[in-house]
């Protein structure tokens, strides 16, 4: 029986991007039906409302959802539709690997850049507790919440990752030691927590010094947990070390379902052009596939993805390139069909 999964084409190079991974999957073998559901503006132009009902209800059916990225209609009461998504479904570990391909030459290609980010996708200066002040905005306040229950949920992802993926490391990046309160208690908990941990090293790391050694010593991280503003920062500099956010893909995981998208946004400079690089999708799908267990195809399509990649002339333009998205993707196609 075939694998339902939620489906968001979305807005700006979405649809492009969404149609070139579908076709991939397809070509993979991998037996999915896709449940097209709409969200962002474009189905604020047609069904009146950025987030519907029936969308929301279709990621809960089938727990599992491939989404391109979305625009935010301003005025429509939402600051974001992919963190609504996100807050809906308390999808609360925020996954970014980043890995050199070897098929690029990128300033680190000389490195062995291979790392994890679990970011902490639900508390601290994220949560939305914000006010001002008056009069006249004399002061604003922005609330960094930590609970022990999110540190405790976020780090325990963090190693159970670890142990699954056959990684080695868990570095805890943190700033304890001037946020003494909200840092110290992630920090306290993650040295608890590792204890359980025997057979995975662990190691801590204030911020700072990190952003120092990510891009002096990159090979030395494997997973990085951390919380949400620093994950936030730390992962586009990991997208940054394997060459841009056209290539790094994203997932959210919570306990009932898991959404799978891009880092980058809708890229409206260049939607309905055809010439979008739909790779950090693509690699969002291959995660999802080994999140679904199709764990071989996942494979299948990251050496198909570093074939295509190897050659100017089957990669898009923002890699310096001379292919179009249908190039590009017809490359992959090919290269997973010669296996
Ligand atoms: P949004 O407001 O949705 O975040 P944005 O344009 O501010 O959109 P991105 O969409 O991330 O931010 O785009 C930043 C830049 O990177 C743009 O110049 C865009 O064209 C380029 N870009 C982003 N994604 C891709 C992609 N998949 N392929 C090619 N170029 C891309």
């Amino acid at each position: 029986m075939s694998r339902k999964v939620s489906l968001i084409r979305g807005d700006g190079i979405g649809p492009e991007i969404v149609d070139a991974t579908v076709s991939v999957i397809e070509a993979l073998g991998v037996d999915l039906e896709w449940e097209e559901v709409r969200a962002g503006s474009g189905a604020y132009k047609d069904l009146g409302t950025p987030l519907p009902e029936e969308t929301l209800l279709s990621i809960a059916r089938n727990q599992c959802v491939l989404k391109g990225p979305l625009e935010t209609p301003i005025g429509t009461g939402f600051r974001s539709i992919n963190v609504a998504i996100r807050k809906h479904f308390d999808m609360y570990a925020n996954v970014r690997p980043a890995k050199i391909s070897p098929a690029m030459t990128t300033r680190f290609s000389d490195t062995n850049v291979d790392m994890v980010i679990v970011r902490e996708n639900t508390e601290g200066a994220y949560a939305g507790i914000e006010h001002v002040i008056p009069p006249n905005r004399a002061a604003a306040e922005t609330i960094i919440l930590i609970t022990r229950w999110a540190c405790e949920r976020i780090v325990r992802y963090a190693f159970e990752y670890a142990r699954r993926e056959g990684r080695s490391k868990v570095t805890l990046v943190h700033k304890a030691n001037i946020l003494k309160e909200s840092n110290g208690l992630l920090l306290e908990v993650g040295q608890t927590i590792a204890r359980e941990y025997d057979d995975i090293e662990f190691e801590d790391m204030i911020v700072d010094n990190c952003c120092m050694q990510m891009v002096i010593r990159p090979e030395r991280f494997d997973v990085i947990v951390t919380e949400n503003l620093f994950g936030d920062i730390l992962s586009d500099l990991a997208a940054g070390l394997i060459g841009g956010l056209g290539l790094t893909p994203g997932a959210n995981i919570g306990e009932g379902a898991a959404m799978f998208e891009a880092v980058h946004g809708t890229a409206p400079d260049i939607a309905g052009q055809g010439i979008a690089n739909p790779t950090a999708l693509m690699r969002s799908a291959g995660m999802m596939l080994g999140h679904l267990g199709y764990v071989n195809e996942g494979k299948l399509l990251e050496k198909a993805i570093t074939k295509a990649l190897a050659s100017p002339s089957t990669r898009t333009g923002d890699l310096g390139g001379t292919a179009n998205t249908k190039a590009y993707t017809q490359a992959l196609i090919s290269a997973i069909q010669e296996g």
